[in-house]
């Protein structure tokens, strides 16, 4: 076998092979699997292909095994999907595929293993291992994948020019590659990717944000980022991120380029985190930046309120970007607004009023909002690099300080909104929510401590301070 199986795997392959020649169809185990095999990578997704019918041989292997698994088809594309120990295994016949210029949807007919490869869109992903008889094992690699492999190069087995006219999304997938792997994208390729930017545009939304996704979630997200900057493709699927780049000069004072700062923000915070919309945080959390952006005399570029204004653009950008409307976007609308906050209490002398307001108003997403900002230091000057994190680990000491003493990160007020109406017998109105802003203003301010007794009491003076009485009082 030329790659490196486990007995687990080398025995499904076997069963494979074993039903393949039952029905006298050639197949190969091909693309991702083999690649990420010889590259050392985990990898749990097997494509099969076979010069015949891949619904047929699905049903053929699930019958070796026990239980035998359910075989998923779709009649429509000629694949079937079984999962067996682990792992989720995908047959398809062998197909020659042609394009028709107003879709990525190839008109498909069955044909030999070469056209299988040559439909394939990298040379690392064309790569395929022998299941039949007498060669079974051997690699059978038409454009010398492997070749490129050990250059870590991306290149189409094609005409890259065609490639990506015909099927524009394996634009979004070499650089998604290169980011994964850390592969440089052959100049040829990449000038046809920049010549075809264009062409992205009939590809779906969904399948865009899913490579986005997968770029963000890399190890290193700047060099799909940067590559998405250079090619073109990000002026077209996310303008704004692209008003990031540059830098303006007034009297010789300019300003950071942000869209290289951000992709450093992301690449630190990739470094700290897996939770894919924590990392949108850090690729939006400066993204309004251009939009209030002034130059003010004696003081020079000014940003202010960016994080306000960019707090409202995230939902504009999610629904751009076909990314959910839910509680996700609303957590990175919460950190794009509340990302200054931690640094802004390095500079002033930190009271612990302050400290309760931030404990209070990140709450759970406390640690989250922590991760982004340490990730937002970034300076070529080390020692201010090495200022700012010691500040910022103050910081954080004094709101685990405060944190043990008042329990604010998941604030329940001590007296709720229905104690305060039983206890004056109020109706649901407006006296009701001033008592109750009063007594939070109160505990975050550290004029009265976080618990019941204490909030009562101050209820009650602040209720006869405003005129309210009630008759359970
Ligand atoms: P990953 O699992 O990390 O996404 P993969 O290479 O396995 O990587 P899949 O999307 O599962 O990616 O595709 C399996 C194989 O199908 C690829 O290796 C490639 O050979 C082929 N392939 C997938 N998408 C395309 C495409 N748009 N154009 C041409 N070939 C493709």
């Amino acid at each position: 076998m030329y790659i490196n199986c486990d007995d687990k795997e080398l025995e499904i392959l076997q069963k494979i092979a074993l039903s393949a020649e039952e029905l006298g169809v050639p197949c190969y185990l091909i693309g991702g699997f083999v690649r990420d095999k010889i590259l050392g990578r985990s990898t749990k997704d097997m494509d099969i292909v076979c010069v015949g019918d891949g619904i047929k041989l699905a049903a053929k292997v699930a019958e070796k095994f026990t239980p035998a698994p359910e075989v998923h088809f779709f009649k429509n594309f000629g694949t079937a999907q079984i999962k067996a120990d682990g792992l989720e295994i995908e047959f398809v016949g062998a197909r020659k595929e042609s394009y028709d210029f107003n879709s990525r949807k190839p008109a498909v007919e069955n044909g030999t293993i070469e056209d299988d490869q040559n439909r394939r869109d990298f040379t690392i992903n064309a790569m395929a291992i022998n299941l039949n008889k007498d060669d079974f094992g051997e690699l059978v690699d038409p454009f010398n994948g492997i070749n490129d492999l050990e250059l870590k190069n991306i290149q189409t087995p094609l005409a890259p020019a065609q490639t990506f006219s015909d099927d524009p999304l394996r634009m979004m997938r070499a650089i998604r590659f290169a980011s994964q792997l850390h592969f440089t994208i052959h100049p040829d390729t990449f000038a046809a990717i920049i010549e075809n930017a264009g062409r992205i545009k009939i590809v779906s939304g969904e399948r865009v944000a899913d490579e986005l996704n997968k770029i963000l979630m890399s190890s290193k997200p700047s060099i799909g980022f940067d590559l998405l900057y250079k090619s073109g493709l990000l002026k077209i699927i996310f303008p704004q991120m692209v008003d990031l780049a540059g830098a303006e000069y007034i009297d010789g004072h300019g300003h950071k380029d942000n869209f290289y700062h951000t992709i450093q923000v992301v690449d630190n915070i990739a470094q700290n985190t897996d939770d894919l919309w924590l990392r949108w945080a850090a690729v939006l959390h400066d993204i309004a930046k251009p939009a209030t952006k002034k130059f003010e005399e004696g003081h020079g570029w000014t940003f202010h309120g960016h994080e306000v204004v960019g707090g409202r653009m995230v939902p504009k950008i999610f629904t751009q970007l076909k990314l959910p409307q839910n509680e996700k976007m609303k957590f990175v609308r919460k950190l794009v607004e509340l990302h200054l906050r931690p640094i802004s209490l390095t500079k002033e002398n930190i009271t612990d009023s302050a400290i309760r307001r931030l404990l209070f108003d990140a709450g759970e997403d406390f640690d989250a909002l922590m991760t982004l900002c340490a990730a937002d230091i970034t300076s070529k000057n080390k020692t201010k690099v090495k200022r700012f994190l010691e500040n910022f680990e103050m910081v954080k000491k004094r709101c685990a300080e405060v944190e043990e003493k008042d329990h604010l990160r998941n604030w329940q007020p001590p007296i709720t909104g229905e104690m305060i109406m039983e206890t004056f017998n109020l109706p649901p109105s407006r006296p009701v929510g001033d008592l109750k802003n009063a007594i939070r203003e109160a505990i975050l301010d550290g004029i009265i401590p976080n618990e019941y007794e204490a909030a009562r009491n101050f209820m009650l003076a602040k209720a006869k301070e405003l005129g309210i009485s009630g008759v359970n009082s």
